[in-house]
C-alpha cells in the first residue's frame, strides 16, 4: 500500500486526485493539505507527497520531504528558474517525479513531437498552440513549455532567442529559426495542445485534447506507486511509463 498526502487538496486537481485515489487499489490518502494547513506533522505516516497546489508552495514542500526522507510528485507548473534549480537540488536527496503533464496521451505526444521534428527537419516551421480554462494562472502551460523544449532540443536552438510569444503589429516575415507559441484561455477547457509543422505544400499537426482531469490524476497516482520504489533522483513521466 502506497500512503500519500495530497497538497492543494481543495483545488480542481486535488479533488480529482482524492476521488481517483479512492478507486485505485494500492493507494491510500493519509493526509489532505490546502492553504493554512501544515504538512510536517503528517509526513511521518506517508510514503509520498503529491503536490498540485501552487508553484510557490512546491519548494517548501520539497524541503520538508527532504527533511523527512519522503518521495515527492511535483504536479505544479509555472516555476521560476530559481525554484526549478532548487527543486533539482532536492531531487538529489529524495526520489522525485516532476512532469509538466501526467497523462499517458500527452507523454505519447511528447514522443511523437520529437520523432516528427527529427523526421521533418529544418524546412518545416514550428508553432505550438495551447488552450486552457479561463482560471489557469500561468502561460504558456507547462506542457507547452515541454513541447517547446523538445522542439528546441531537436533544432539545437536556444529557446530564449527562438521563442515568439504571439504576434502583434508589423512583425515582418517569419524567420526559419523562430518557434511560435500561442496561449488561448477560455471556458472550462481542461487542456488542448497542438504542435504544427508547416512547410511549403504540406502541414502536419499533432493534437492532444484532455477532456477530464482524471487522466492527470491517475498518472500522478501511478507515478507515486512507482517512485516510492526508486533511488533518490529526478524522474519524469517517460521514466514512469518506461518510454525511455
Ligand atoms: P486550483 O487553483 O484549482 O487548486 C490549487 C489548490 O492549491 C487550491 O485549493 C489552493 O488553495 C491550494 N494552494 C495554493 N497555495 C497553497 C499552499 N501554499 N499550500 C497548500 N495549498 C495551496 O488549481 P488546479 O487547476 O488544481 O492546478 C493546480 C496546479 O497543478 C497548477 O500549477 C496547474 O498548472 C497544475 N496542473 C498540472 C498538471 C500536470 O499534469 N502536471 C495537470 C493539471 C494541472
Amino acid at each position: 500500500m502506497t500512503k500519500v498526502i495530497i497538497t492543494g487538496a481543495k483545488g480542481r486537481m486535488g479533488q480529482t486526485l482524492i476521488a481517483c485515489a479512492a478507486r485505485t487499489p494500492g493507494i491510500q490518502v493519509v493526509g489532505q493539505i490546502d492553504l493554512g494547513d501544515h504538512l510536517a506533522p503528517l509526513l511521518d505516516k506517508a510514503d509520498a507527497v503529491i503536490d498540485f497546489s501552487f508553484h510557490e508552495a512546491t519548494l517548501p514542500f520539497a524541503h520538508l520531504c527532504v527533511q523527512h526522507g519522503k518521495a515527492l510528485i511535483v504536479g505544479t507548473t509555472g516555476h521560476a528558474e530559481a525554484e526549478k534549480a532548487e527543486l533539482r537540488a532536492c531531487a538529489a536527496k529524495i526520489p522525485m517525479v516532476w512532469a509538466s503533464n501526467y497523462s499517458t496521451g500527452v507523454n505519447t505526444l511528447f514522443w511523437l513531437t520529437r520523432k516528427a521534428a527529427e523526421i521533418l527537419g529544418p524546412n518545416f516551421d514550428l508553432e505550438v498552440v495551447e488552450m486552457h480554462h479561463r482560471l489557469k494562472k500561468d502561460a504558456p502551460s507547462g506542457t507547452a513549455t515541454t513541447l517547446l523544449e523538445i522542439l528546441g532540443d531537436v533544432r539545437k536552438v536556444q529557446l530564449k532567442e527562438a521563442l515568439r510569444h504571439g504576434r502583434e503589429g508589423i512583425v515582418g516575415e517569419r524567420t526559419s529559426s523562430e518557434i511560435g507559441i500561442h496561449a488561448i484561455r477560455g471556458g472550462d477547457v481542461v487542456g488542448d495542445h497542438t504542435v504544427i509543422f508547416a512547410a511549403n505544400g504540406e502541414r502536419v499537426e499533432l493534437t492532444h485534447k484532455a477532456s477530464s482531469r482524471e487522466t492527470f490524476a491517475n498518472g500522478a497516482l501511478r507515478a507515486a506507486q512507482w517512485v516510492v520504489k526508486q533511488k533518490p533522483g529526478l524522474y519524469d513521466m517517460q521514466d514512469v511509463l518506461g518510454l525511455k
